[in-house]
């Protein structure tokens, strides 16, 4: 059986009947018992994990539903019970696969299987993600393969860590300009990636032609095939258009639009835009400087001028600052000289973005609540102002 479809699919010829009923025949054996539960020693009871009965079985099952001609929708079903019981890196491989041929896990089986993962906010919250993407390029008539394989939708989901995007500021994304700041800097990424916009477009739009069902189900395939993740190119230089996009994205109150502004513009020196950027600092929220301080540093011809001139400025920028500089600064002895200034600050949070790990009160004499930005005297465990902030612990 097993030969049958490792030939075949070295020659890449079809199946003949016999062989295809072998095939339909492996997908429709039965799985082992999940578990069985065994007496180890007197009352000593221990489940035994059925794992090895699979062996070499979900390597058979990608073969053939990639050989079957016609791939039935109870095979499709079956799949979702057998991608339960099988280790990781086999389950993205036979779901893409069953998106390739279109087709998807009938509604009961897909509720069943949604229950067996971690979901990240991506499946529950309602966010511009993806169908914002259907604007990234003009939606092209793509061939049915392309259509299928999504490889340049999935490719930017891993790059962009959509999954790993806290709810609260994908949400960001469901209004302006959080939307439009989104679609021009994934337009930045699929320049910069070669991924061809117009292609992304028609991907997400042909899914989208199937609800909104369809479009997480695919955010889904995204999120779970990241076997490798792809890492991200960054531009070299900045044009003024792009600068115009970065700097939105690292003055939006979503942090994960900031960093993925940050990641792309790594690779460049950007002094006019540092130059905004630090002018731009003193009016955001500080709760969400850090993305905007580590590009104003980052892109400078002198990081660590810029660094310096945030230890002025209030607690959001200056625990950013001192974040970078334990990050990214070196070992020089003018970083080592700045990062003692950081270590001396008077506010706990600045101290500990700067590496900090001992005492809390050694020479904090304040602590500041992210909760409500409440300043808190040292020796407050819990913040005076709000019921949701506590000191910060070091070390
Ligand atoms: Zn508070």
């Amino acid at each position: 059986m097993l030969a049958a479809t490792t030939d075949a699919s070295y020659d890449k010829r079809l199946l003949s009947a016999e062989e295809c009923d072998h095939v339909a025949g492996l997908l429709a054996l039965p799985l082992p018992p999940e578990t069985d539960l065994i007496e180890t020693k007197r009352s000593v009871f221990t489940f035994r994990p059925t794992e090895p009965m699979l062996s070499g079985r979900p390597e058979a099952v990608i073969r053939a539903i990639r050989i079957l001609e016609d791939l039935p929708q109870d095979v499709v079903d079956a799949m979702a019970e057998f991608t339960s019981r099988i280790p990781q890196r086999y389950v993205g491989e036979i779901e893409e696969e069953i998106v390739r041929r279109d087709m998807s896990y009938s509604a009961p089986r897909a509720e069943k299987i949604s229950q067996r993962w971690p979901r990240p906010a991506i499946y529950d919250e309602p966010s511009a993600l993806p169908i914002g993407l259907i604007d990234v390029g003009v939606p092209k008539t793509i061939s049915a393969g392309a259509a299928w394989w999504c490889r340049e939708f999935f490719t930017l989901y891993q790059m962009l860590g959509v999954g790993r995007a806290p709810a609260f500021e994908l949400r960001v994304l469901n209004a302006e300009p959080g939307r439009s700041i989104l679609v021009r800097i994934i337009q930045i990424y699929c320049a910069v990636n070669h991924l061809d916009p117009d292609t992304l477009a028609a991907q997400v739009a042909h899914a989208a032609d199937a609800g909104q069902k369809a479009l997480k189900h695919l955010e889904g395939l995204a999120y779970q095939a990241k076997s490798t993740e792809p890492q991200t190119k960054s531009l070299d230089t900045i044009n003024a258009e792009q600068r115009t996009v970065l700097r939105e994205a690292l003055k939006s109150p979503a942090g994960w639009l900031g960093l993925l502004a940050f990641m792309v513009s790594r690779s460049a020196t950007d002094d006019e835009l540092s130059a905004m950027l630090v002018a731009d600092i003193a009016t955001m929220d500080p709760r969400g400087q850090r993305w905007a301080v580590f590009a104003a540093c980052h892109l400078a011809t002198d990081p660590i001028g810029v660094a310096e001139r945030l230890t002025g400025a209030e607690v959001g920028a200056r625990s950013a600052a001192a974040e970078y500089l334990n990050k990214f600064g070196g070992k020089s002895e003018a970083v080592v000289a700045l990062n003692r200034r950081f270590l001396d600050d008077e506010d706990l949070r600045v101290q500990l973005a700067a590496g900090y790990q001992g005492p809390a009160d050694a020479v904090a004499t304040v602590w500041t609540c992210w909760s409500c930005l409440h300043v808190n005297e040292i020796a407050a465990e819990e913040c005076t102002n709000c019921a949701r902030g506590s000191r910060p612990d070091a070390g």
